[in-house]
């Protein structure tokens, strides 16, 4: 049994700005994981919102013990493994339980989706993410997703109603916004929001903090009772809040979660999820970090289960050392090879 990993800079095509950080590269850790003659891959792609980074991946693959992945199909076991060695690190979970279920499906001779239970055409359509930026650029970007039937546009910054506005100069397709914590009074969020939902927004992801779960309570009370007593509909999506609440405390605030396998510590974990928040009627929103196709294949198998995708992780990068699930202007086409059916391309085929 070997388990190697390697580190890659996945490159953006575009600067990604977001309301907290802005980036033209991100570095991720491919794993290989070779047992009784199937190699299978994982992936990592570290956040620094959740204190990690390629060395703290590299650090906890230090850690494990390869006997302990002996036997794959075990994976209720090696997951509770995993959270032996450290209580953090979702993404260097995530990439182990990747590649653990990469090998069972190869093993099986069955693509992910089958063995979740899932149908390829059940694929919901994915959004094409829109970063921050000035309002001459968010034109050109909305030009250039002209393919793409849904729109994810990230706000957040004081120049939020900007970016709608020429967002909508160029197109009336529907808006998904991720303010990423970005409003920090609940007054500031109920007007952004009451705004918004003037402009055929879908949903408001993670509109305040992670922890101001109050406010977000007060914020989604508000929002029934606005507009001179006509109800503004906007389903509140958790997405970093999910690391602070469980899914119980976050129905009490929030309409649906956004469900990321490097956050949440890969696919074993996810599903659970997603049958939790099922159990407290929420929706399921299934998104990504930057990711090679290694990453956005493993959530595209688990993608028939949820209402929303946002797996564009790998559409906004130019390098892709991997091949598998495609995206044809936000429709997800899995293939029906074993495990997560993906190949490495050439550059990396020698790792
Ligand atoms: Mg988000």
């Amino acid at each position: 049994m070997k388990l190697n990993y390697w580190r890659f800079d996945l490159k953006l095509k575009h600067t990604f700005t977001i309301s907290r950080s802005s980036r033209d590269v991100v570095p991720v850790i491919l794993l290989k994981f070779e047992h009784e003659g199937i190699t299978a891959y994982g992936e990592a792609s570290p956040n620094a919102r959740y204190n990690e980074t390629t060395d703290t991946v590299a650090e906890f693959f230090g850690k494990i013990d390869p006997e302990e992945l002996a036997d794959p199909f075990r994976l209720e076991r090696i997951n509770e493994y995993l959270d032996s060695l450290s209580p953090h690190n979702a993404s260097a979970k995530a990439a182990v339980d990747i590649a653990m279920h990469d090998w069972i499906g190869k093993k099986l001779g069955v693509p992910l989706y089958k063995f979740f239970g899932g149908e390829k055409c059940k694929t919901p359509l994915s959004t094409f993410t829109i970063g921050i930026d000035t309002p001459e650029a968010i034109v050109k970007k909305v030009k250039e997703a002209a393919d793409y039937l849904v729109l994810k546009i990230k706000v957040g910054l004081p120049n939020d109603e900007e970016i709608i506005k020429a967002a909508r100069s160029v197109t009336d397709k529907p808006l998904r916004v991720d303010a990423n914590e970005g409003w920090k009074s609940k007054e500031e969020a109920l007007d952004r929001i009451t705004w918004l939902a003037s402009q055929n927004v879908e949903f408001i992801e993670q509109p305040m903090p992670a922890a101001q779960l109050d406010d977000t309570r007060w914020l989604r009370e508000s929002l029934s009772r606005r507009a001179s007593g006509r109800e503004v509909k906007m389903p509140i999506i958790a997405d970093e809040a999910l690391a602070y609440h469980d899914i119980a405390t976050l129905s009490t605030a929030y309409d649906g979660i956004n469900i990321k396998l490097q956050k949440n510590g890969g696919l074993l974990k996810s599903r659970k999820l997603i049958y939790a928040a099922r159990a407290h009627g929420m929706k399921i929103m299934l998104g990504c970090m930057i990711e090679s196709s290694v990453g956005i294949s493993a959530a595209a198998h688990l993608s028939p289960l949820v209402d929303w995708n946002d797996l564009d992780g790998n559409v906004l990068i130019s390098n892709d050392p991997f091949k598998g699930a495609a995206n044809e202007n936000g429709k997800i086409i899995l293939n029906d090879e074993p495990g997560l059916g993906v190949v490495p391309l050439n550059s990396t085929s020698d790792l």
